[in-house]
């Protein structure tokens, strides 16, 4: 069994709110929202982080962001939304399997940031 906490979401041995999922991610709602739409959007694969990826992991990442559209009208952010991929100590990542933030709502959202 991985350690991984969004490993264990994606094999569904923590549960989480699905808002969309085929083959290769994703996208659930984040357990703290900052945002009134705070999904997060995550590979089914385990990559760590935007700094462990590798070439053949491109399409991969392609698929998931041409979906974040979808996903974010379907949570209700009609108008748009923003995208956020924390990277590293620097960038403040806390779970170590690499993930979208897709922030909305039906007002314009300001940037994520960190409370801490
Ligand atoms: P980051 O700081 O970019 O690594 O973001 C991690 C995100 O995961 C935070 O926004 C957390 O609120 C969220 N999170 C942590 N545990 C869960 C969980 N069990 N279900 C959904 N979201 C979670
Ligand atoms: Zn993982």
């Amino acid at each position: 069994m991985s350690a991984c906490l969004f490993c264990k979401i994606v094999a569904g041995e923590i549960p989480a709110t699905k808002l969309y999922e085929d083959e290769d991610m994703l996208a659930f709602k984040d357990i703290d929202p900052q945002r009134p739409v705070h999904v997060l959007l995550v590979p089914k694969k385990h990559i760590t982080s935007l700094a462990s990826l590798a070439a053949e992991d491109a399409l991969l990442v392609g698929k998931m962001l041409a979906k974040t559209n979808d996903i974010a009208r379907a949570a209700g952010s009609l108008g748009g939304f923003r995208l956020i991929i924390n990277t590293g100590e620097i960038g403040q990542q806390e779970v170590q399997h690499l993930h979208m933030h897709i922030l909305g709502g039906p007002q314009p959202v300001g940037p994520m940031v960190k409370k801490h």
